[in-house]
């Protein structure tokens, strides 16, 4: 699923509401340095087509006229969410988009909360934290606890350090949320003891506000993938809830 728009929507859910949602990758392509066999816009490959990112100043003049537009129409807007054709955070305006959002925001739906969606691969970079830090919903991804089971899952194109990103995951200290997508397939579990209890350990460690389990919800790009029920992932999460940690879990 594509959008081909840098502003799209409001599209209503029973989780948050009437959503703006926002893309800063290109309009008619894939961008993100993960290629996750689960994501919903296909794998890299073949979505190249098009890679040029919308800049701070174009986002402006569309989520402006959309905030305006929606405002005269009476429309409500619950909330804004950078969840694109990729990864948010590769746009280098980034930064100065998420100053412009926060601004019109208050402007325009000041009660609606902005949320960005990302890999977290980006952390190493203090503006794109600062950035994060100042939204209401920080979302961030940690699929699986070793560097084997991300090479599996998330297929990270280039570095990718379990322990590094977690390291950059305390510059929140605390105050951010986790999601983390379950699944299995023929070779590898999500829900394998080993696999579960490192990810336990790594939530224990970093004591997210919030962790988000989920599971494959649409068509996937790999094939022969297997999701959980809410009811097998709500048992899996049980020492965590136990221990107080707040768990959103979506099957
Ligand atoms: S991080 Fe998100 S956009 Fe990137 S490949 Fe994974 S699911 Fe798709």
């Amino acid at each position: 699923m594509m959008r081909e728009e840098i502003v799209f929507g409001p599209i209503f859910s029973r989780r948050l509401g009437s959503s703006l949602g926002i893309n800063l990758l290109p309009e008619k392509g894939k961008i993100c340095n993960f290629d996750c066999i689960y994501c919903e816009c296909g794998w890299n490959k073949d979505g190249r087509g098009d890679t040029r990112l919308p800049s701070a100043a174009e986002l402006e003049v569309a989520l402006e006229a959309k905030l305006a537009d929606c405002r005269k129409a009476g429309t409500p807007i619950d909330s804004i969410t950078f969840s694109g054709d990729g990864e948010p955070t590769l746009n280098p305006d980034f930064p100065e988009i998420i100053g412009i959002t926060l601004r019109l925001r208050d402007t325009y739906y000041p009660a609606a909360k902005v949320s960005v969606l990302t890999n977290a691969t980006m952390l190493h970079m203090d503006a794109v934290v600062d950035a994060l830090k100042k939204v209401d919903n920080p979302i961030l991804k940690l699929d699986a606890a070793t560097d084997g089971l991300v090479s599996v899952i998330n297929q990270p194109q280039g570095h990718y350090s379990v322990r590094d990103v977690v390291g950059n995951m305390k510059k929140f200290g605390g105050d951010f949320v986790m999601q983390t997508m379950f699944l299995k397939a023929p070779g590898f579990d999500s829900s394998a003891p080993e696999q579960l209890d490192a990810w336990m350990d790594i939530v224990r460690e970093l004591r997210p506000r919030e962790v988000m389990v989920y599971t494959i919800d649409r068509e996937t790009p790999a094939k022969g993938l297997e999701k959980f029920t809410e009811a097998q992932m709500r048992s899996l999460v049980k020492p965590l809830i136990d221990e107080g940690f707040k768990i959103q879990i979506k099957g």
